[in-house]
């Protein structure tokens, strides 16, 4: 697939949510130089900044649009920035997540609910404000298809001790994505989840001490992948040509069982 600025995806505008770090700014480097415009979402202002200055050295555009996307009006706000200030809405990239692993007797209710307002509504927000204009995007564009790629776990195929409610909120991801697609194919607008393995970013960091320490032990003995290589995935599943549709994609670090 390719445009006329000869980069697949010269011409498209993408949303990234949770780019201020990890597999979300790791992403949206990757649509930029694949040619999109890319609207930048979290909630640190300073980060996205910095991000969009280093897109836009690498000769790419972005847009900072500051979000807590768990708030609804702030997600709908974010999806209606990305329309206004770049023109249209061509590929969504539900990225933003977070893992508060803990055993039900050792975790606190915040936490739990925590995850789901981020995990499953923050994801809703913005995926209800966006699928009208992925829908005009698909009939459109030069493109003539549109992408939502959710990134989803293998804690959202295998469930394991400490870790219910993340599971709980990436098997719903897996569930709903399944039916949006069924839904929206109709419209050429692809649905897709990608599930990785291990991948060194800042998530553990929002774990308790004791917790960390545990999971950063479970995983000492495996090289984890990168945020890029996630990237790399997500960015080879919106650069297919319109008659192909990837919906699930599982990237294991190498030598990780589980
Ligand atoms: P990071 O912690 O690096 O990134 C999480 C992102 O979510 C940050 O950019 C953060 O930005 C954003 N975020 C958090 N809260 C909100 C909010 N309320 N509104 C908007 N944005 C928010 O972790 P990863 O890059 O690893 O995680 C990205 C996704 O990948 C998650 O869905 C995670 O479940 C999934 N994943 C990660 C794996 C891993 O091993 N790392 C493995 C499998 C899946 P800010 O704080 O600025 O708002």
């Amino acid at each position: 697939m390719s445009s006329l600025s000869g980069k697949p995806l010269g011409g498209a505008v993408a949303l990234v949510t949770g780019a201020s770090s990890g597999i979300g700014a790791a992403t949206a480097c990757l649509l930029a130089d694949e040619g999109a415009a890319v609207a930048l979402v979290a909630r640190r202002r300073e980060r996205l900044h910095q991000l969009a200055e280093d897109i836009s050295r690498q000769g790419g555009r972005a847009r900072v649009v500051e979000a807590d996307i768990t708030e609804p009006e702030q997600a709908y706000q974010a999806v209606q920035d990305t329309r206004e200030g770049l023109g249209r809405l061509d590929i969504l990239v539900n990225n933003a997540g977070v893992m508060l692993l803990g055993t039900a007797l050792h975790t606190t209710i915040e936490e739990w609910d925590r995850m789901v307002s981020l995990n499953v509504s923050g994801l809703l927000h913005v995926t209800h404000a966006a699928v009208p204009h992925l829908i005009d995007a698909a009939a459109t564009s030069p493109r003539q298809v549109a992408d939502i790629v959710n990134v989803s776990s293998t804690a959202g195929r295998v469930a394991r001790p400490s870790s219910s409610v993340y599971n709980l909120t990436k098997f719903g991801l897996n569930g709903f994505a399944e039916s949006l697609r069924q839904e929206l194919l109709v419209e050429r607008v692809r649905v897709s989840v990608i599930e990785p393995g291990t991948v060194q970013t800042e998530l553990a960091q929002h774990l308790g001490e004791a917790t960390r320490d545990a999971t950063l032990r479970q995983v000492s003995g495996i090289e984890p992948l990168q945020a890029a290589d996630v990237a790399d995935a997500i960015g080879y599943i919106v650069t297919r040509e319109r008659r192909v549709a990837v919906n699930e994609m599982l990237v294991r670090a190498g030598d990780q069982t589980w």
